[in-house]
């Protein structure tokens, strides 16, 4: 059996759940692509020519010493 509601109150509620879900992606598409964009997530990987050790470092940049035999490497670019 249907409840009678008023068309009103419907198109507020329908109209409400609408901007409610809109703002919901917006914030969630937001949040997603700071996190995706955070500088600190952003890593340099060398390989050392002297060693052949692989390593990581913080942040773009273009050479780094190698840990292991502190020669200066350049950043491998994919
Ligand atoms: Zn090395």
């Amino acid at each position: 059996m249907l409840l009678p509601i008023d068309l009103g109150l419907f198109l507020a509620l329908t109209a409400g759940m609408g901007c409610t879900l809109i703002l919901g992606v917006w914030f969630w598409y937001d949040r997603r692509e700071a996190l995706l964009n955070d500088p600190r997530r952003i890593r340099s990987a060398f390989v050392c020519t002297r060693c052949g050790q692989t390593y990581l470092r913080p942040r773009l940049r273009e050479e780094a010493p190698c840990p292991g035999c502190g020669w200066n490497n350049v950043r491998l670019k994919f």
